[in-house]
């Protein structure tokens, strides 16, 4: 079993050291020598680096990732590293994203981590619903995740017409354009052309990056709430989707995902920001409510224990989105309210059902018993 935190220093530290080789050996070439793929990466991680850092101040503020990824990340929410919970096992999801970060080498570490934030950039603060949005690296997840964000916007009672579900593809790290675009959210107007040539530049020569498939880029989902950069939305990775096709959850996956993410949404709008795991177990609990209640999917139990294992998947060793034994708590507690209702076309109003999980939420915490289970059974279907 890998060791996260260890394995994250290190990769930040080798990121940073290969940075910053590259910076010192970067200068005065002549002008007609080529630059090297290293001093690309490193213009490329402080074009970003100065992106992020001309943002407005509310630009990232509530932003709400699904899982903390293990690539490196560029941006105000870096989190210190912190020792894991004795006894947990991170579910299956982080284990395998560990594992396909442990066989890059450092330049490719930070290619990646820093293509995958401006990548997070462009879906967060360029990209619109105007435009249709094509899920699934070959569009095979659209019509799933077209179906879901219209029965959400109909299941809860918030604003929701202003809620925009978009893909986060790393497809569009490929157009100068769209980078361009996304550069200009902070970056010096003089220096945007240039980043934005960079961006597609290194996109394609660095091989690992599959040009934009390569999971890691968009290995993740996220909510942001009305008064962060774009406004609300709801985004959903390609590389999640991928991840969660390989490890046996492909037919709960988009439901599942943007469930949970809308229920980020429930909690914007009610201004309910704890500040503990129920921030991310609430979204579980909801999510769970929705797939298995007769006005959502009315998913039967053996799908509704697959979005259970899937919850564990995600959950992780750190006081900060919970752990599996945690999240799958909080997703079968929410599908039971579902079930167990007397009238099940009833739908608890929002601001009752974040109640109710409040509630609940103590008896969840502290964990239980871990659930290593998640991870074998995980591994026996893929
Ligand atoms: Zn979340």
């Amino acid at each position: 079993m890998p060791n996260r935190t260890r394995f994250l220093g290190k990769t930040l530290a080798a990121a940073g050291t290969a940075v910053a080789l590259a910076l010192a050996t970067a200068v005065p070439a002549a002008a007609d020598t080529p630059s090297t793929v290293e001093q690309d990466v490193a213009q490329l991680f402080q074009d970003v680096v100065d992106l992020y850092n001309g943002l407005p101040a509310n630009a990232l503020r509530g932003v709400d990732r699904l899982i903390d990824s293990p690539i490196p990340k560029i941006g105000p929410r870096a989190r210190a590293a912190e020792d894991p919970i004795p006894g947990c096992t991170p579910g299956s999801l982080l284990t395998y994203a560990d594992h396909l970060a442990s066989q890059l080498d450092p330049v490719e570490s930070g290619a990646l981590s820093t293509l995958s934030a401006l990548g997070q950039l462009y879906v967060q603060g360029v990209a619109s619903d105007k435009t249709p949005q094509v899920f699934g690296t070959d569009g095979q997840y659209t019509a799933r995740a077209t179906q879901a964000i219209d029965k959400l916007r109909g299941f809860w009672d918030i604003e929701s017409w202003n809620i925009q579900l978009i893909a986060w593809k790393g497809t569009d790290l490929g157009s100068q354009a769209k980078m361009a675009q996304t550069f200009s959210l902070g970056l010096a107007p003089a220096k945007v052309q240039a980043a934005a040539a960079l961006a597609t530049k290194v996109l394609y020569e660095v091989p690992v990056l599959q040009g934009g498939r390569n999971p890691l880029l968009t290995l993740n989902a996220f909510a942001s709430p009305a008064d962060s950069l774009g406004g609300k939305r709801v985004s959903l990775g390609d590389g999640l989707l991928d991840t969660v096709n390989a490890l046996g959850f492909d037919e709960v996956s988009v439901e599942s995902v943007i469930g949970h993410e809308y229920g980020h949404q429930v909690d914007f709008a009610h201004e309910n920001y704890p500040r503990n795991e129920s921030s991310e177990m609430g979204p579980d609990a909801y999510g769970g409510y929705f797939v298995a209640h007769a006005k959502g999917y009315a998913w039967n139990s053996r799908t509704q224990q697959e979005v259970g294992y899937l919850d564990a998947a995600i959950g992780d060793c750190y006081h900060s989105h919970g752990t599996p034994g945690q999240r799958k708590a909080a997703g079968t507690w929410g599908e039971k309210q579902a079930t167990s209702q007397s009238n099940p076309n009833r739908i608890v109003p929002s601001a009752k059902m974040i109640e109710k999980f409040q509630k609940q939420y103590p008896k969840l915490m502290p964990p239980a018993a871990e659930q290593p289970a998640a991870a074998s059974v995980a591994a026996a279907r893929g």
